[in-house]
C-alpha cells in the first residue's frame, strides 16, 4: 500500500533544473496543470542571467545592479506578449522609458537608436529577477536554491529519474526532469568542476549532437557606482560601436522601480574582450586581481570616449561565461 502510494505521488512530481527565465516559465506551466514541481538551482536566488546582484560599499551603503540581461522586448502578436501584459498588470516588470543610443568610438559620437514597430524596453520590478522570483514561488512549485544537481541518473526497473546534488545528497525521485541549462549535459562543467556532467547525454545521441553544436558567446559586466549622477550623458542605454572592450553601458539607477540613492552604471565588455581573458585565465572562475583588472580595462574604455565619467566609489567585474548563444542577439 504505501509503495502504491509513493509510485503515485512520483508520478506526479517533475524536477526543473534552473531558476533562469527558461527553468522557472516551464516549472510555473506545469504546476498550472496541477503536477507538483521541484525547481533546483545551484546559485543563491531565482533568475539565472536574468537575476540582480547585491553589493555594498566600503562604508556599508548597499548597491543593487542588474548585472545580467538588462532588459527585454517582446512582439506584439506572440504568445509571449500575453504573458508579458500579465507580468506588467501583476507590477512585476515595467517599462524602461528612457532614451537608447549607440557610441561610435572612432567618430566619438552618439546615435538615437529608433525604437522598432512599437517593441517596448521592459524589465523586471524591482529587479530583473523579479519575474522567476513570482514563478519559482507559484502554487504548487517549491522552489529550493543553493542546491547543484551534480547527478541525474535515470532507474529503469523503477521507472524513475533519482536526482543526486553536488555534494552526494539524494534530492528525490521524479517522473521527469527538465534541464533548462546546457551546462548540465556539457564537457565545460568537467572543465569547471572536474566532474561528468550531471546528464549522461550518451543516453540520447541525437540530443546530444544538438546540444554540443550551440555555441555560445562569454561577457564581462561591471558594475559602477557614482556619487553624482552623470546627467550630461544622453543616453540611459547604449550599444558601443568600434571598440575591441565595450559592447554595452546602461545607467542601472534609471530604470522603474530602482533605488535612487546612487548613481549605477553596468558596462558589457565585447565577446572577443571576454574570450582574450578566459583564453589565458581558464574557464575556472577567476582570481580577484584578475576581476580588478577587467574592471579597470573596462572603466578605462568608457573614461577613453571623453564623456567626462569621473572614479566611480565601486567598481566590481562579474563574468559570464555564457551570455548568449552566438547571433542571436541584436539590440
Ligand atoms: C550580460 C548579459 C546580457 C544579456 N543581454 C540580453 C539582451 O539584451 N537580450 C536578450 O534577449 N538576452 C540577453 N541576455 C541573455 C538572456 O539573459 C538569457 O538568454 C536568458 O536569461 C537565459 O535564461 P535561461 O533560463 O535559459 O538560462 P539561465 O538564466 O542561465 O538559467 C539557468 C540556471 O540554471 C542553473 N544551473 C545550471 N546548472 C545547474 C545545476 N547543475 N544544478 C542546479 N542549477 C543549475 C544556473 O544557476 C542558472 O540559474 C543577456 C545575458 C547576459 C549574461
Amino acid at each position: 500500500m504505501e509503495t502504491s502510494v509513493s509510485v503515485a505521488s512520483i508520478a506526479r512530481k517533475i524536477a526543473v533544473l534552473g531558476s533562469g527565465i527558461s527553468g522557472a516559465l516551464c516549472a510555473s506551466t506545469i504546476a498550472k496543470t496541477g503536477i507538483s514541481v521541484t525547481v533546483f538551482d545551484s546559485a543563491r536566488g531565482p533568475g539565472g542571467r536574468m537575476s540582480q546582484r547585491r553589493e555594498t560599499t566600503g562604508d556599508g551603503k548597499e548597491l543593487l545592479f542588474d548585472h545580467g540581461a538588462p532588459f527585454f522586448s517582446v512582439s506584439n502578436c506572440s504568445e509571449a506578449f500575453r504573458l508579458v501584459c500579465e507580468w506588467e498588470s501583476r507590477g512585476l516588470i515595467a517599462e524602461w522609458k528612457e532614451k537608447f543610443g549607440s557610441f561610435d568610438c572612432i567618430t566619438k559620437t552618439f546615435t538615437e537608436t529608433e525604437q522598432e514597430g512599437s517593441n517596448k524596453r521592459y524589465v523586471g520590478v524591482p529587479g530583473m529577477n523579479s519575474i522567476c522570483r513570482a514563478l519559482c514561488h507559484q502554487p504548487g512549485v517549491e522552489s529550493k536554491f543553493g542546491v547543484g544537481v551534480g547527478r541525474v541518473d535515470w532507474l529503469e526497473e523503477e521507472n524513475t529519474w533519482r536526482l543526486t546534488s553536488s555534494d552526494g545528497q539524494n534530492l528525490g525521485h521524479f517522473a521527469g526532469v527538465v534541464a533548462s541549462d546546457k551546462n548540465i549535459v556539457s564537457s565545460r562543467f568537467t572543465s569547471v568542476t572536474g566532474r561528468p556532467p550531471p546528464l549522461d547525454l550518451n543516453l540520447a545521441p541525437d540530443l546530444r549532437n544538438k546540444v554540443q553544436d550551440i555555441s555560445v558567446s562569454p561577457c564581462f559586466a561591471v558594475m559602477l557606482a557614482f556619487p553624482q549622477p552623470l546627467s550630461w550623458i544622453p543616453f540611459k542605454g547604449f550599444t558601443v560601436r568600434n571598440s575591441k572592450v565595450l559592447n554595452w553601458v546602461h545607467c542601472d539607477s534609471s530604470k522603474p522601480g530602482r533605488p535612487t540613492t546612487s548613481e549605477r552604471w553596468v558596462l558589457h565588455s565585447t565577446a572577443e574582450y571576454a574570450e582574450t581573458v578566459i583564453a589565458k585565465t581558464g574557464l575556472k572562475k577567476p582570481s580577484d586581481a584578475v576581476f580588478t583588472k577587467v574592471a579597470e580595462e573596462l572603466l578605462e574604455e568608457l573614461q577613453n570616449m571623453g564623456l567626462n565619467v569621473p572614479q566611480p566609489l565601486f567598481k566590481k567585474a562579474h563574468r559570464w561565461s555564457f551570455k548568449t548563444v552566438k547571433m542571436l542577439i541584436q539590440r
